[in-house]
């Protein structure tokens, strides 16, 4: 790409993509995909492959055109689709800009410890950009960073497995690879998987069967870092195969280390011996960043994109997006495209009109619906929407019919005829009761209470 800022535009396509998909879903479509040519008002993509084109000319090219022309201010003609494999990324490509002021502080960033080569990083699954380093440590995430160091100083010891759990974009998976990096450093084998990769080379194999080389993958290494663990729910097959891979590193005195958006006792259709197995060590979790740490975290940002903010820019964000530091990283790269695309530095009231919009689609994707609520509590149960809904009366379906109600009353404030017609045309009485019911249970300090509070929680994350 001979056009620099195109690239911080693509980024911040890319960051506003990521927040209304799944993670599974935006590296399938955007991981090597690239802004390949803009001119005349053309914007040419590059994909890797035509079924990757298809899929976003169905599907993306509105909205790449929406945030194109948001971050830009130009409108644009048409987007067109080549197939090319993506360039290598140039580091500091846009160093063109005003100077660093604080150049203290870049140099620290300057004298990061080489990383590991980039292939090996690529086969242990790591992200060049997930290190300590660039890891800003909070009061909402202390304890887990803290964890992650006593693994890293004794793994296989004290800390094994290390579970680690928290909200959506809140630093688990930079945290989990970055223990990676660490361990890759001192030479040790290192391997990090989602869940959901772990559970398709497991099919594969069995699949192919190539039981054998899948065993010889997982389990000979000294650090197995599995992310999002709470995707192997109701996977009966996947479970067991980590049941023993787990119990094979574990005697080794293997590190292992799991993140997953609930705690271990949360976890739903997950096998009680595998949960048993998650407490035997360390469970930490990370929680919201409070302001001052929101502020660190889009310094540091800017830092490592170099290219500094204004202060009033930097504490109007933070100050502004508060639950997820995903959305905050979003903000940035929207604002450092416009700039970068402008030739200009940012003042407050270009800020806050830059991001006017953006503030918009947040709340938005934030707001609570009743289908969101049903969604939520569905989900945490490990349950059919259909299954809420309707009319079986089998006992474990009756507390999550309760919350779900409780929570529509709490959350949107629905009427109880209204709580009846969403929950497959059940009568208001029925409505009035659950939320009595579950009212008394939180006052009694049942467990019920941490469920709620969880699925609050997953309603409001983005996804
Ligand atoms: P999660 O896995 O919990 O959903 P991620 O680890 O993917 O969240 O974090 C989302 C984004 O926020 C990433 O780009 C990550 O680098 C950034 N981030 C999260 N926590 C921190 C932190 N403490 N310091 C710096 N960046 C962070
Ligand atoms: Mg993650």
């Amino acid at each position: 790409m001979d056009h620099p800022p195109l690239e911080q535009i693509w980024q911040a396509i890319l960051s506003e993509a990521e927040l209304n998909m799944s993670k599974a879903n935006f590296t399938t479509w955007f991981k090597n995909s690239f802004i390949f040519d803009y001119q005349n008002d053309i914007l040419t993509i590059g994909v890797p492959n035509a079924f990757t084109q298809a899929w976003f000319e169905n599907k993306f090219s509105k909205d790449i055109t929406q945030i194109f022309c948001k971050v830009t201010g130009n409108k644009l003609k048409e987007i067109k689709y080549v197939i090319k494999t993506k360039p290598k990324e140039t580091q500091n490509a846009y160093n063109f800009l005003a100077p660093d002021p604080n150049e203290q502080k870049k140099d620290k960033i300057n004298k990061i410890k080489p990383t590991k080569d980039e292939s090996l990083c690529l086969a242990a699954g790591l992200n060049a950009k997930y290190t300590f380093e660039t890891f800003i440590v909070g009061k909402h995430n202390e304890l887990a960073h803290a964890a992650c160091w006593a693994a890293i100083r004794q793994p296989g010891e004290t800390y094994n497995p290390l579970f680690i759990y928290g909200g959506v974009g809140l630093g688990k998976t930079h945290l989990l690879q970055a223990i990676g990096h660490e361990m890759l450093r001192s030479n040790k084998k290192v391997l990090y998987v989602t869940s959901e990769k772990f559970t398709n080379d497991y099919v594969d194999a069995v699949y192919h069967g190539q039981g054998n080389t899948f065993k010889s993958v997982y389990r000979n290494v000294d650090l197995l870092l599995v992310d999002d663990i709470q995707f192997m729910a109701g996977k009966d097959g996947t479970q067991q195969e980590f049941f023993y891979t787990f119990d094979q590193l574990h005697r080794a005195n293997k590190q292992i280390v799991i993140t997953s958006d609930r705690s271990p006792r949360n976890m739903k259709a997950v096998e009680a011996r595998l949960i048993t197995r998650f407490e035997w060590g360390m469970v930490a979790d990370i929680g919201q960043p409070d302001l001052e740490t929101r502020i660190a975290i889009l310094n540091s940002k800017c830092q490592q994109k170099n290219f500094p903010l204004d202060p009033s820019v930097i504490q109007y964000i933070a100050t502004n997006i508060n639950n997820n530091i995903r959305e905050l990283e979003g903000a940035l790269n929207r604002i450092i495209g416009f700039c970068q695309f402008h030739n200009c530095q940012p003042d407050l009231s270009i800020t806050k009109q830059i991001l006017k919009d953006f503030f918009i689609a947040i709340q938005a994707n934030n707001l609570s619906t009743p289908q969101k609520i049903l969604e939520a509590v569905a989900n945490f149960y490990n349950l059919n929407l259909s299954e809420i809904t309707g009319s079986s009366r089998k006992k474990e379906l009756v507390i999550p019919r309760q919350i779900a109600m409780y929570l529509l009353r709490t959350k949107i404030n629905a009427s109880f005829p209204a709580i009846g017609q969403e929950l497959g045309g059940r009568d208001h009485t029925t409505a009035m009761h659950a939320c009595t019911k579950i009212e008394q249970e939180i006052r009694n300090g049942s467990k019920i209470r941490q469920d709620i509070e969880q699925i609050a929680q997953s309603i409001t994350s983005v996804y």
